[in-house]
């Protein structure tokens, strides 16, 4: 894939980049050793001082970077200035939170006094340089709920972005550079998805994150397991959208609309897969497909735009492919199924509502990375958990039920990183993210995420 900022709302080559030679990825290498011997000793105060900097220039400069971003992946600007706002929060938050949250911890005397310690303690120390691979779908969020917690624990980063969002990635690293973190803090590598390899396998290069795809994922993770190098990975979701006779059925349509289309369908988070009982599947639909069909689509930078373009040509055939295959088994489309018309120059895509969806269509089991809702009318809430539990899939989940017996018994047994009630799922820099299955594994975000990339060492005096 080269180096490229394509405009996905009219398919142009904006400006392609060289990837960096072997040398000047050693050289990198070499600067973020360098620079952890150094920045690993710093203070918190120290840490946040400068992360707050990248956060004031970030706010100052979120109105040029949004652009950036939408002219790269096509998210409607208002979305990508939204963006911007909430990585200054986030990095405001391990700012404030980071000592707190990695405050050596001390166990009672009692439980250890057996051991024959008069002391003991656990430490949170960094590990050194650690690589991130990101994805284009949230070009600056996906970086920064990394960098953010990483930076503050001491770590230093190695980004590896999407070839697609290469002015995103320069700006990161600048960024960061231009707070006061020491150069070699956090680096920016305009490498291909070939060069990761290398790197990982770099002694240098102690440990990995990646946001992405199934196969990124276990392609990066096969490489650190042989390596025995720690990795997060957050990948792909079909997150279910259940809804039951006590919900609110016009604020969960309303909801649903928004969480199925939010960056123009192609959130890991989104909700894909809309589970209504039969009681209010009916209202529900209708509501549903009449907001999917209220949306406008078109221009990303155009203030009254709902849904742009999809990022690429491929992301947008692979969405079709889903969307065909349903269709030819005998799914049916209340709307959408199609390219807009009039919008031919991008990457664009009708929003979709499918019913009679079956186990036997690949969209029942793969995740749909656009705009493209599948409609399903269950029985009863046993229904509701077994098919939203008939996926590889276990990012996220939402309900809508003002039961709270019922709500209960869907925080059991559903299969997710996450229960959203009367609600979408949104990512926030206090609350663990990730999933289970073949959505991933690890934490980002919160204490977890922090504590991720730390080496928790156990201290003991005699
Ligand atoms: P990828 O997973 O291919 O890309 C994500 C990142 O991984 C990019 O930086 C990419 O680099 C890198 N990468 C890809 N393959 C490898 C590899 N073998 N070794 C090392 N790094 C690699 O996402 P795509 O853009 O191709 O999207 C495909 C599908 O992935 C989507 O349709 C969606 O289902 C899922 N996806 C999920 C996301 C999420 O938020 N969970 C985000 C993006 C995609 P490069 O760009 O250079 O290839």
């Amino acid at each position: 894939m080269p180096i490229a900022t394509v405009n996905p709302a009219d398919g142009t080559t904006v400006k392609t980049f060289d990837p960096l030679s072997a040398d000047e990825v050693e050289q990198r290498l070499a600067d973020a050793e360098a620079a952890f011997r150094g920045y690993r000793t710093t203070t918190f105060e120290e840490r946040a001082r400068l992360l707050n900097a990248a956060a004031d220039l970030l706010e100052r400069e979120a109105d040029g970077v949004a652009r950036v971003m939408t002219t790269e992946m096509g998210k409607p600007l208002a979305a990508a200035r939204a963006e911007a706002a909430k990585c200054v929060k986030a990095m405001r938050w391990y700012a404030r939170n980071a000592e707190e949250l990695l405050a050596p911890e001390y166990p009672a005397p009692e439980d250890v006094a057996d051991s024959g310690a008069e002391r003991a303690e656990v430490r949170y120390r960094p590990l050194g340089p650690v690589l991130a691979v990101m994805p284009w779908n949230f070009p600056l969020w996906q970086v920064v709920r990394f960098a953010a917690p990483a930076l503050m624990a001491g770590n230093v980063g190695l980004l590896k972005h999407a070839s697609n969002v290469p002015q995103t990635a320069l700006y990161l690293g600048d960024l960061f550079h231009r707070a006061g973190f020491a150069p070699g803090c956090f680096q920016t590598l305009l490498v291909s998805s070939g060069a990761v390899e290398a790197v990982l396998r770099d002694p240098r290069v102690v440990a990995a994150t990646l946001t992405g795809s199934e196969g990124a994922g276990r392609a990066v993770a096969s490489v650190a397991g042989d390596e025995i190098k720690k990795t997060v990975l957050e990948l792909g979701g079909s997150d279910p959208f259940v809804v039951m006779p006590s919900a609110d059925v016009e604020a969960a349509a309303r909801t649903a609309v928004t969480a199925r289309v939010q960056n123009n369908g192609q959130s890991c988070i989104a909700a894909k897969r809309f589970l209504v009982h039969t009681d209010v599947f009916d209202a529900f639909a209708e509501r549903f497909t009449a907001g999917m069909l209220g949306l406008t689509v078109g221009d990303p930078m155009e203030p009254g735009t709902d849904v742009g373009p999809l990022s690429g040509a491929q992301g947008r055939e692979d969405l079709e492919e889903l969307v065909t295959d349903a269709l030819a088994q005998g799914a049916q489309a209340l709307c959408g199924g199609r390219r807009p018309q009039g919008l031919e120059r991008g990457f664009y895509y009708e929003p979709t509502v499918l019913t009679g969806v079956t186990a036997q269509m690949r969209i029942h089991r793969e995740e749909a990375f656009g705009p493209v809702a599948t409609l399903y009318r269950v029985a009863d809430a046993e229904e509701a958990v077994t098919l939203a539990n008939d996926t590889p899939f276990g990012l996220s989940s939402n309900v809508w039920t003002r039961d709270e017996c019922e709500a209960d018994r869907f925080v059991q047994d559903l299969e997710a990183g996450g229960v959203f009630f009367n609600g979408m799922t949104a990512s926030h820099p206090a609350l663990p993210f990730g999933g289970v299955k073949r959505s991933g594994y690890g934490r980002e975000l919160a204490g977890h995420g922090i504590r991720e990339f730390c080496n928790a060492t156990t201290v003991w005096r005699g």
